[in-house]
């Protein structure tokens, strides 16, 4: 029998962008989170389990594309159904263009990009039988906008946003939407690693004067999933603080 809660598979629900996700998501779905760090997982689903709530930990290389997908068949088999995919985890790998050797560039395509692909055609056959579902990816604004020293990183965010166009048109007709959420520079541990001065210079460029958090863009990602977004399909929705208007 399907679970009575909706339920939402959310990677990188581990720590940053992710763990707030997985928070924001807790008290009205039964929310799978996935990364490859157990232990982080396990104080992820600690932290909601003292609100109440019930967070489902699995360890998921998402690069590992059968490792996906069979991660995700064994979730709708479990519950009976998968209502919201978040495709949220990613990775840099930052360097010059034409310092970049093959295997950063195909790593970060292969993480950022192909797994958002396969997690979505697995999650969209319970989808698809259900007539319902939410699929939300977050890009960035570099995907948008570009940044030096991010070519990799880049092509897959602004890949992750033709593909969620394109996946948008081909589902509307099962009422299942495809939405991007584009964070700008949000305090995690992937903009912690950044020199002091690269901060500065960043704070400069958001007209809002501070760098967003978590939470700012949990918040996005909650709304996108919930009953009052279900006439948007195929957007992107800049969290930024205003950078790049
Ligand atoms: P983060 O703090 O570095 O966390 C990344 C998350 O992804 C972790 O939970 C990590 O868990 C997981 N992950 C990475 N590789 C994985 C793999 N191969 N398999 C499974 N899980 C994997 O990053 P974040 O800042 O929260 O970023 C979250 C998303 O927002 C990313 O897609 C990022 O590109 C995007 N974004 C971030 C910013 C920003 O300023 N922070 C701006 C724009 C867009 P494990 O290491 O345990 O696997």
């Amino acid at each position: 029998m399907a679970n009575a809660k909706p339920v939402a598979y959310v990677t990188g629900g581990s720590r940053g962008i992710g763990a707030a996700i997985v928070q924001a998501l807790a008290a009205d779905y039964h929310v799978v989170a996935v990364a490859r760090s157990a232990e982080k997982l396990s104080a992820v689903a600690t932290a909601a389990a003292a609100l109440g709530h019930n967070v489902e930990a699995m360890v998921v290389d998402i690069a590992d594309a059968a490792a996906l997908a069979g991660s995700i068949e064994t979730v709708i088999e479990k519950h009976g159904r998968l209502d919201v995919l978040v495709n949220n985890a990613g990775i840099t790998r930052d360097g010059l263009f034409m310092r970049m050797d093959d295997a950063d560039f195909d790593e970060v395509i292969r993480t950022n990009l192909k797994s958002a692909f396969v997690a979505a055609r697995a999650a969209a056959r319970a989808m698809i039988r259900a007539k319902f579902g939410r699929i939300i990816n977050i890009t960035s604004v570099s995907g948008i906008i570009g940044n030096a020293g991010q070519v990799n990183y880049s092509a897959s965010k602004a890949g992750l946003i033709g593909m969620t166009k394109s996946i948008a048109r081909e589902l509307a007709g099962k009422q299942i939407t495809a939405n991007c959420v584009a964070p700008g520079f949000t305090t995690t541990d992937m903009t912690e690693v950044l020199p002091p001065q690269i901060k500065e210079k960043v704070l400069d460029l958001i007209p809002l004067r501070r760098f967003g958090t978590p939470e700012d863009i949990a918040a996005m990602v909650a709304f996108l999933a919930g009953p009052h977004a279900g006439y948007i399909t195929g957007q992107v929705f800049v969290v930024d603080g205003g950078m790049s208007m």
